[in-house]
């Protein structure tokens, strides 16, 4: 029995050994082959959008650039993309100035009088409040659910993300739906939509997880207006 337990420890081991040595070696052949090109970071340029604009996963990419935090990339870094033909232009993050909040605050009031468009994606506790909450601000609301819980999508829409989110998120749905509204659904523990699809208000798109930067199993819910992020209590059907 011992022995049995022993070789099955040494096993183990030797496969997660292996497993690394061989993403180092995957990591050192792209760089030896010299397949890729090297992207010179600009201002507002976060890894994420570095990652999505040339089509590739956002841990490879860290990985092979060895930045253990996306906050860790700094203006003027050469960045290794693998696989890209050429350089590309990374459209940078422009934060939204205060009278185009104050307008599109006012036009998100305008709408919530006409109608309800979404329902709640998931049926839970809500465990966060969307706004400052202990100094950060919080994006979204967070919905406490067990992992695997059905998340359903809060209208009529078309799915334009499904895989792996900016920093934090984890695996990450977004769909677009009619008016400007974005709705974000985070930190899944499995996406069942592509991009591209069309989905029904109230499809099962997701199943809640732990991924990404979590305590616990949850869903981290946004509703954005013109890429902004609103208040989705002020959107959802009051329970
Ligand atoms: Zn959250």
């Amino acid at each position: 029995m011992i022995h049995n337990r022993i070789i099955y420890k040494l096993f183990t081991s030797i496969l997660i050994v292996s497993f690394f040595l061989g993403c180092a070696a995957r990591d050192l052949s792209y760089r030896r082959r010299g397949k890729g090109v090297y992207h010179t970071v600009k201002k507002g340029q976060t890894v994420w959008r570095i990652a999505k604009t040339y089509g590739i996963d956002i841990r490879p990419l860290m990985r092979i650039n060895r930045l253990s935090d996306p906050k860790d990339l700094k203006v003027g870094q050469r960045l290794f993309i693998p696989d890209a033909k050429r350089v590309l232009g990374v459209k940078v993050y422009i934060p939204p100035d205060k009278k185009r909040w104050t307008a599109i605050n006012e036009e998100q009031r305008s709408y919530r009088a006409k109608d309800v468009l979404f329902k709640w994606p998931v049926k839970g506790k809500v465990t966060s409040l969307f706004g400052f909450q202990s100094r950060r601000k919080h994006d979204g609301i967070d919905i406490a659910a067990p992992g695997g819980t059905p998340i359903k999508t809060a209208a009529d829409g078309k799915v334009i993300f499904s895989g792996w989110g900016p920093t934090g998120y984890g695996r990450m749905v977004i769909v677009k739906h009619t008016r400007n509204f974005v709705t974000v659904y985070a930190h899944n523990r499995k996406n069942l939509v592509y991009k591209n699809q069309h989905v029904k208000s109230g499809q099962k798109i997701a199943e809640v997880g732990a991924s990404g930067r979590t305590t616990g199993p949850h869903l981290h819910f946004e509703i954005r207006l013109k890429r902004i992020s609103v208040d989705p209590m002020r959107h959802l059907p009051i329970l």
